[in-house]
Order: structure tokens, then C-alpha cells, then sequence
């Protein structure tokens, strides 16, 4: 705004009073407009305060709704509503008149019918500022650090262009110029004249700012251009070493500018080798927009020493630069590159690069190319892969970031220069060799070490053999419902899925078996205890080299505390490891590998409070360690989003630790995976039960023809054999199977006893470290020599769909076997069987077994 004494409006007092005839005239009213002193009006503005207008009777009393018009006179103003009527006091306040756009007087006639009219007079100034304009041009360029003398005036004027005197004008230079007088108040034509405006000394765009309140700010711009050239110097460091017959890391630069350091484009530049014996390459012949002149490569000479070159141009002394030619045997200086590291990650890898390769598995292949400087920029690198010595691949490889590292992270999760390695490449006999920025692009003090390994072959990695990784799978299908965990042929892949990811395997070989019929599904507390069921059917099997893994129907388990059990077996070379998994896909995948890291003898990992926790595991909160590999998207797995696969916590890949574990555990499987059982097969007893906390149960025993499994190494627990006579039969002590997973405390077990008169076994005892002893002999129905015929079995129905009811207290146990393949397909305990016509069952008394036939019972 404007100071308040500039914009004085002269408003003129005027008190008017207009009145007719004397008192005895019927006209008594009096017509008065009252201006108020301190009224200020400005063109194109409304008043700042009201004009009085009242109408009064002889008494002074106002007179309410008299008609009074409002006519324009002079100064072209407007009047809002010139047609009005009095108010309840005989008055009316007039804000709504607007002054003509020039400054001067307005006025108004006030009339009211039957009086003289009245007249008002106000003198209206100039508007508020709104405009600065330039009377003139300014040049479009100058030198730097000169004055401009001859500028513009800039006049101050409101809206209607009207001038506006003593207002406050404010001149701001830009970029470190200066102008004389830096505020100056605007003369009578709203004019101010600037004497002089020195640019600052910066080459570039500089502006002179004319600011007064109310208006938008003035720019005047100009491009300052650099002074004379007067500068040549190196943009280059001085004494750089490199080997001999190497370009420098920093090429020589040279460059031009003013005395006040800006660049001046365009100059003419001439390099020459003073000493040394070198040789330029690449040489540009004049300054760039950034002042620089350039040489491409310096390469020195090939004798150790100083070499120089030198920069000169029309007007400047000339300028050397130095470098030192070192020996090739000179000790690492400056910028160079080392291979910091090279392996080959499956899945997951050490720091340390030393976890074997598992053969026939795929792979990446990384390369870490570390700098010894910050800044380096990332080359590309040469790798070859052999194997036994034969060249397998050579392959240039693009860098996986812009600057070279300085330094390998713990945990991997520093950019590597990756190539995938097929399965078929990882066999005894791997071995790579790196060469960093083959074609010398990038400036290094030497290329001694730039390569892997630094001389000599390079040495073959680990590459270690592991048996066939076989699954067998098995929909687990609940006698009394008839459901059964959905896996099937389509679908298969998905059960192996996250195995074949995580799990340190090659070849892998998956089976689905007939399904599993068990009466234990329905009941949260029973579920785990099919795992004994399956590993008593894989005992009679003739695939104990196949993991049995059950998948059952998430359906019918509703509300279970976990998604999958397994055995977490204790030795490689034990056989039966079994597991089960739901069969909700695609989490079941990872459920599999979790079980299956059981079966492998892997403990929990720290999260999601899991039982039987591995004290071992080494990082917190069941973190992966180090950065992992999917060899199936091929991408890297980063350790701070990944949780161990053997913890609770997900999204899940394998810690360098379980890996390693799992790679020391299959190498140490001879042959085949689980170990082969040791034995021809022969008749036998099949002797099975488990421990739950402290008690303990022995389940009904039934004949099979099968390889003998009778523990040889001790243990907590002991299970005699005794004939009716009380004679021991067999007698051997051994320590159960840890379930993980269950949620109480169990451990199973299953035993093939071979028997040479299988009749005269009467009694089997089972003795645990708490005491607890269970035993199970014959049924009385058999035991004392009775019929073999139960009157209680009961066969019906046509072949393909046959009922098959019994009395489960005198036979515990219906063992379902495949007719052909005579694989055990299931067991039945609740005394009714629907079957079909594959299968055959046999029922056990608890010690012997009686086969079903449509004649009756047989004992084999
Ligand atoms: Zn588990």
C-alpha cells in the first residue's frame, strides 16, 4: 500500500442543507449530507466511509421511507442503487459510489422530490499501485563484473495507468551485482531513474529485480558472458602412478577460463609428450561449453620414471602435467580391481563361498569385483567356465550397478556380476576364470590383479554327489468320510514346488502312490499318529529308499495347530523317515519342504515360537544369513525379507546354515536317499507303537514278508518277544522317533523282527526309561487255541464294493493291501471296511494276522 499521506483523498467537508419556504409551508422537511473530514477516495475505488444523507421534519425528526435518487454529476464515477428510500431513522449511509478512473472531483446530486436538491463533492486520488513498467529496454548481454549505466526508468501506476508519486521502489541485483541506489520514491509522474546496475561475476543469466508493494515485481534480465580468457590449468591430479605401457586413471584435462574462473568454450588447445616416452590418444582441439579440453588416454612410456605432457595455448604460458611409469612389480596404488569373491549359489551360500555344490543341481555363478577406490565406475568382465579342464562357456558379463564396490557384505547382498549355471555344467571338475574390463575401457593403475584367479588355473569347486532325492506322496483318505487329500497328477508339481527351490537337491524323482485309508483323520488329537501308520506301511514297503509322504485333506482337520508333521529323523542313514502335509496349495509347498527339512534332520529355526528349536541356528529371529538364490525365478532371495524355511515365520527361503546342513547331511546318505534297507526280504513280524509324554502303547502286530529292521545300536527303550511258554524270543533296546511339529511330546517307532517259527510268538513287551511297560499278546478268541473263524467277521456285498464288519476287540487292526503289489494301503481299527477289489485285509489279533477271504478267516 501506499503511505497514508500519498494517497490524501481531499475529500471536501460538505454540509448542505436544503430547505423550503417557513413553517407555516406544508413543506417543512429538511433534506442534509454530511461528508465526513477523514473520508478518502480513490479512482476506480468505492469511499472508504459512508456520506450521511438524511431526511428530517421541522422538529428534526428523521422521516422514514422518503424516496431519495442519486445522480452522477461529475468525475464519471457510478452510483450502486441510485434509487433509494430512507431507513426507519430518515437515513441513508452511502458507501457504493465508485470515483471515475481519474483522479480529481466527483460528485453527486442528492434529490428529493419537493426539496432543493443537495450536492456532494469528493476528491478522488490516484488507485493503489498495481503496475511497474520499464520506460525503455535494456542490452541483451554484458560482460561480467561491468556496469550498466544507461537503464530504463520504471514508472509506478495504478490499474488506469494513473501515476502514482512518492511510492517506495525497491532494486534487488542478482548473482553478487549491485545497483547505486537500492530503494528510490517515485516523483510526480510516478517515475524512478536507476544511475548504474554492476553485474555480478558469474557467466550466465542475471537479473535486476524492481519490486513496490501492491505490484507484481519487475525483471529486467541479462546474459553476462565471461571476460577475456585469461586462465589454463589441469583439471587433473598430479604424480598418478601406473604400470608402464597403462593409460593414467585421470585423463589429462585441461582447462580455459576468465579471471573469474568461468569457462570459456571454443579455445584452440595443443597436447604434446614432454618426457617419458608416452602417447596420447583421443585428443580434443579446443574448450568444450564446460572450458575443458581433453585427452582420451595417456598411455606412459615402458620404462619405469617420470613421464610429462604438456598443455598450451595462443595467450597462456604453457602447463605440464606428471605422472610416474611404475614397474609391473610395483606395490598396488591407486585404482584397481580384485575378484573379492566367486561361487556358485543353489539356493543359498556362505560368505565364506564354501558350501558344496550339490551336482546336477542349477545355479548362478557370482562374481564380486570390488574397487580400490570409491568412484570407480563398474566394467563389464570375461568369464570362462570349465569343466575337468574342457573350456564349457565363455561369456562377457554387463556390471550389475554404475560403480564398482569397495567391499563384500556379510550377507551377500552386494551387487555381483551373474551367470546362471545350468544343472548340467555342476559336476566334479567346475571351475571359472574372470578377467575384469577385458577391453581396458575404465583407467586402472595396474591390471595385475584385475582377474581370477590371479595366476595359474583356476582350482575346480566342491562339487559333491547326493543320491536321487525320491518322494513318495500318498493322498491320506479318512475311511469314514471318504474324503482325501486333494493331490493328483495335474497338481503334483505343486507339492515340490518350494522342496526343489529350497532343498539342496539334484535329480529329484516323485511317486504318487494309491491312496492311504486311515480311521485317525477326523480327530485333532489323532493326526500325527498316522505318521505311525505310515511308517509301519513304509517298513513292509519295498520303497524304504522313497520319503512317504502323506497329504491330507486340510478339510477335514479344520482348526489344526499346524499345517503338516514329520519325523525329525536323527541319523542320515535312517530309513522311514515319514511326513504328512495338508493339501491346500500353493502354501502346501513350502509345508512339504518344511517336513522334508525334518526328514533331512533339520531342528526349528528361532521364529513363530516353534518347538524343538535348533540351538545352533545362528542368526536371530530365524533370519537367513546371507542372501539366497531361486533357481527357479532366478532371482536373488535378500536376508532382511526372508525367514529361515524351518522357522514359523514367513515369506521363507533357507539360511546358509540349514542349507549347509541339509549338503553335509544327504552327502552323508551312501547310495541312495534314505539309505536302502539292509536285508533280503523274509518273513517277519512287524512290531510297531509310540511314546506320548511319559506313556507309552504298543499297537497290534501283524505278519509281513519284508526286509529286517531290528535296531542294533541301544537305546532308552526295550522290546521283548516271549513264547506261550514264557521263552525269550527277541530282545533289543533302541530309542523312538522324535515327531516334530505335534503339539505334545511324541516319539514312534516300527520294527521288523524276522521270526523263523512266527506261531510260537505269544507276548510283546514294551519297557520305557519312566517305568511304563505295555504289552499286547493274542485276543482270547485265538489265544487259547479256538477256531480261527470269528463269528464276528462278516464279508457282503459284490467284489468291486464289498462291506467288510468285524469285532475290532478281538481284531485291533485291519491291515488293507494292495491285491497285486501287496503294499500296505492303509489300516482300519473301527471293526467296518468299505473295499474294492484291489483290496485285500488282513486282520490282526494283536500278534498274528488272519487273512479275509470270502471263505472265512485263514491264518497265513
Ligand atoms: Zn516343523
Amino acid at each position: 500500500m501506499i503511505g497514508r499521506r500519498a494517497r490524501l483523498a481531499l475529500a471536501a467537508l460538505a454540509a448542505f442543507t436544503a430547505a423550503c419556504g417557513d413553517s407555516t409551508s406544508p413543506e417543512s422537511r429538511q433534506l442534509r449530507v454530511t461528508v465526513d473530514p477523514e473520508l478518502r477516495a480513490r479512482a476506480g475505488e468505492q469511499l472508504d466511509r459512508p456520506i450521511r444523507i438524511e431526511v428530517v421534519d421541522a422538529s428534526g425528526v428523521g422521516l422514514a421511507d422518503v424516496p431519495v435518487t442519486l445522480r452522477v454529476l461529475e468525475g464519471g464515477g457510478t452510483v450502486d442503487r441510485p434509487n433509494r428510500v430512507t431507513d426507519a431513522r430518515g437515513l441513508i449511509e452511502l458507501r457504493a459510489w465508485t470515483m471515475g478512473e481519474r483522479p480529481g472531483t466527483n460528485r453527486i446530486s442528492v434529490e428529493v422530490e419537493g426539496l432543493e436538491p443537495a450536492i456532494a463533492t469528493v476528491q478522488a486520488g490516484a488507485g493503489p499501485a498495481a503496475r511497474l513498467e520499464p520506460l525503455g529496454t535494456i542490452p541483451a548481454r554484458a560482460s561480467v563484473a561491468t556496469s550498466l549505466t544507461t537503464l530504463p526508468q520504471v514508472r509506478v501506476t495504478d490499474r488506469f495507468n494513473n501515476p502514482i508519486s512518492g511510492a517506495r521502489v525497491r532494486y534487488t541485483a542478482s548473482g553478487g551485482g549491485t545497483v547505486t541506489d537500492t530503494v528510490l520514491v517515485s516523483n510526480a509522474e510516478g517515475l524512478t531513474r536507476q544511475t548504474a546496475w554492476r553485474l555480478g561475476t558469474l557467466a550466465g543469466p542475471q537479473t535486476l529485480r524492481v519490486s513496490v508493494e501492491g505490484a507484481p515485481d519487475l525483471l529486467m534480465s541479462i546474459q553476462a558472458d565471461p571476460g577475456p580468457p585469461s586462465r589454463l590449468t589441469w583439471d587433473t591430479p598430479q604424480n598418478q602412478g601406473v604400470e608402464v605401457g597403462l593409460f593414467v586413471v585421470h585423463s589429462p584435462t585441461a582447462r580455459v577460463t576468465d579471471q573469474h574462473g568461468n569457462p570459456i568454450a571454443g579455445v584452440p588447445i595443443t597436447f604434446r609428450v614432454e618426457s617419458g616416452g608416452g602417447r596420447l590418444e583421443g585428443i580434443a582441439e579446443r574448450t568444450d561449453s564446460d572450458g575443458r579440453v581433453r585427452v582420451q588416454r595417456w598411455y606412459l612410456g615402458s620404462q619405469p620414471g617420470p613421464n610429462s605432457v604438456s598443455a598450451s595455448g595462443t595467450g597462456f604460458t604453457s602447463i605440464v602435467l606428471t605422472a610416474r611409469a611404475l614397474a609391473t612389480n610395483a606395490p598396488l596404488e591407486g585404482r584397481y580391481f580384485t575378484v573379492a569373491a566367486l561361487h556358485v549359489n543353489q539356493g543359498s551360500q556362505s560368505s565364506a563361498g564354501d558350501i558344496p555344490l550339490v551336482a546336477g543341481r542349477a545355479g548362478v555363478l557370482r562374481v564380486f569385483v570390488q574397487a580400490s577406490e570409491a568412484g570407480a565406475p563398474a566394467p563389464e568382465i570375461e568369464v570362462r567356465v570349465f569343466g575337468g579342464g574342457t573350456l564349457l562357456e565363455t561369456r562377457r558379463i554387463a556390471p550389475p550397478s554404475s560403480e564398482t564396490p569397495t567391499s563384500v557384505s556379510a550377507d551377500l547382498t552386494t551387487p555381483s556380476w551373474n551367470l546362471n549355471v545350468p544343472a548340467n555344467w555342476v559336476t566334479a571338475g567346475l571351475a571359472a576364470e574372470v578377467v575384469v574390463d577385458p577391453q581396458g575401457l575404465v583407467g586402472v593403475t595396474t591390471r595385475r590383479v584385475a582377474r581370477y584367479p590371479i595366476e595359474g588355473l583356476p582350482t575346480p569347486m566342491n562339487v559333491v554327489s547326493t543320491p536321487t532325492f525320491r518322494v513318495r506322496f500318498m493322498p491320506l483318505r479318512d475311511q469314514a468320510s471318504g474324503q482325501q487329500g486333494d493331490i493328483h497328477a495335474l497338481n503334483l508339481d505343486g507339492f515340490t514346488a518350494g522342496a526343489r527351490r529350497v532343498l539342496p537337491i539334484g535329480a529329484l524323482e516323485v511317486t504318487l502312490a494309491p491312496a492311504f485309508t486311515t480311521d485317525l483323520l477326523t480327530s485333532e488329537g489323532r493326526v500325527q499318529t498316522v505318521l505311525g501308520e505310515l511308517q509301519a506301511a513304509c517298513r513292509a514297503s519295498s520303497f524304504q529308499n522313497q520319503f512317504f509322504h502323506g497329504i491330507f485333506p486340510a478339510a477335514s482337520v479344520e482348526g489344526l495347530p499346524y499345517y503338516g508333521v514329520a519325523f525329525l529323523t536323527n541319523s542320515p542313514s535312517s530309513t522311514c523317515s515319514v511326513a504328512q502335509s495338508w493339501d491346500r496349495l500353493p502354501q502346501a509347498a513350502y509345508t512339504v519342504a518344511h517336513e522334508l527339512g525334518h526328514n533331512l534332520g533339520r531342528p526349528h529355526a528361532p521364529c513363530g515360537n516353534p518347538a524343538q528349536v535348533d540351538p545352533s541356528f545362528p542368526y536371530g529371529n530365524a533370519r537367513l544369513g546371507t542372501a539366497g538364490w531361486d533357481t527357479v525365478e532366478q532371482v536373488m532371495r535378500s536376508p532382511s525379507q526372508y525367514f529361515d524355511m524351518m522357522s514359523y515365520c514367513n515369506p521363507e527361503w533357507i539360511s546358509d546354515y540349514n542349507f549347509r546342513q541339509i549338503v553335509d547331511w544327504r552327502r552323508r546318505t551312501p547310495g541312495s536317499s534314505p539309505a536302502m534297507a539292509e536285508g533280503a526280504p523274509g518273513p517277519g513280524v512287524l512290531i510297531w507303537g509310540g511314546v506320548t509324554g511319559s506313556s507309552a502303547y504298543l499297537e497290534p502286530a501283524f505278519p509281513v514278508t519284508a526286509a529286517p529292521f531290528v535296531p542294533s545300536g541301544g537305546g532308552s527303550h526295550r522290546l521283548t518277544g516271549f513264547s506261550a511258554s514264557g521263552e525269550q524270543l527277541f530282545r533289543f533296546e533302541f530309542d523312538p522317533q522324535m515327531v516334530a511339529d505335534a503339539p505334545s511330546r511324541e516319539r514312534h517307532f516300527a520294527f521288523v523282527v524276522p521270526v523263523s517259527d512266527a506261531t510260537a510268538l505269544a507276548r510283546i513287551e514294551l519297557e520305557t526309561p519312566t517305568g511304563d511297560v505295555a504289552l499286547r499278546s493274542r485276543s482270547s478268541v485265538v489265544s487259547q487255541g479256538a477256531p480261527p473263524v470269528s463269528p464276528g467277521v462278516v464279508l457282503s456285498g459284490p467284489p468291486e464294493a464289498r462291506t467288510l464288519a468285524w469285532n475290532p476287540v478281538d481284531f485291533p487292526l485291519a491291515v488293507l493291501r494292495d491285491r497285486v503289489s501287496q503294499e500296505i494301503v492303509g489300516f482300519g481299527r473301527s471293526g467296518r471296511l468299505t473295499l474294492d477289489a484291489s483290496v485285500e485285509v488282513t486282520l490282526s489279533d494283536g500278534i498274528r494276522g488272519w487273512r479275509v477271504t470270502t471263505g472265512g478267516l485263514v491264518e497265513p
